[in-house]
């Protein structure tokens, strides 16, 4: 067998949540690129839909867009069940969708924190245990969460965030033991600084980009592009051993 094939994912369904722009729309591309089909999920049902018209056109396979806000259980199990009805079954599921709210903590509002929880920490959840039962049945199962290097190190002015990423990487550990009996891997990506629509205002600031920038030791962001090859590999059958890791794309920020 070429080694490569271990990476192909042509019999492969996906799930990406937030897969409409950023990181999830890059690592939606790469999986229907390797292959897969994809199931693209997010707030905006007509993006959604774009989206996958889009992906379907650039690599093949078959792609739906669907309408879903992950912080909702009535939503994400009318999607899950949709995607199985559509594409009978699902094998991979990438933890995209995500929000960072910034600001020194008394100047958040509770609601700004519950939302950054709510969105960051409770749609993976949900979306789960929505495909527990499925993916149990088929004893076949790649889960990717995506963390943030908040999951591992602080920064000021980022206590909704921080919190919620590092629930991320220990949701991602637990869900890795409590589902290896059942063949499921479920990792995480901690992805550092990458050029997109969320951060636009540190983008837009010279003075904080460059501050990032001298915080990276290959000096500069990272392009949403160097995700797809992490993304690809926790999603295949190249990455079989490997369950409740956690994966740093971050320049080298947290190796110092
Ligand atoms: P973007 O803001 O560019 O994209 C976020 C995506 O999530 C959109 O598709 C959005 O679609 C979707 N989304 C947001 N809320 C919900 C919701 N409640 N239900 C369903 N979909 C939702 O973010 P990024 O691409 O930058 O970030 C993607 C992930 O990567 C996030 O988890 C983020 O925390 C993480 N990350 C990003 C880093 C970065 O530097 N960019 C660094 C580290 C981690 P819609 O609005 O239509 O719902």
């Amino acid at each position: 067998m070429d080694s490569l094939d271990q990476f192909r994912l042509n019999k492969r369904v996906a799930v990406v949540t937030g897969g409409t722009r950023g990181l999830g729309r890059v690592m939606a591309e790469a999986l229907a690129g390797a292959g897969a089909r994809v199931a693209v999920l997010s707030r905006h049902a007509d993006q959604a839909e774009a989206s996958a018209r889009e992906l379907q056109d650039a690599a093949g396979p078959a792609c739906r867009g669907y309408g879903c806000d992950v912080t909702d259980p009535a939503q994400v199990t009318a999607a899950t069940a949709q995607v199985i009805a559509d594409f009978g079954q699902i094998d991979i599921l990438v933890n995209n969708a995500g929000i960072n709210l910034r600001g020194e903590i008394e100047q958040l509002r509770l609601e700004e924190f519950r939302q950054v929880m709510e969105t960051n920490v409770t749609g993976p959840w949900l979306m789960c245990r929505a495909v527990a039962p499925h993916l149990k049945a088929r004893r076949y199962g790649r889960v990717i969460n995506i963390g943030s290097l908040l999951s591992v190190v602080g920064i000021a002015g980022r206590t909704p965030y921080a919190a919620s990423k590092g629930a991320v990487l220990q949701l991602t550990r637990t869900l890795a033991l409590e589902w290896a009996p059942h063949h499921i891997t479920v990792n995480a990506i901690l992805p550092g600084p990458f050029l997109t629509a969320m951060n636009q205002s540190l983008m837009t600031d010279p003075v904080t980009y460059q501050a990032f920038v001298n915080q990276i030791p290959l000096g500069r962001w990272g392009d949403p592009k160097e995700l797809s090859g992490v993304a690809v590999f926790l999603a295949s059958d190249a990455s079989s051993f490997v369950t409740g890791a956690a994966i740093v794309v971050d320049g080298g920020w947290t190796a110092r």
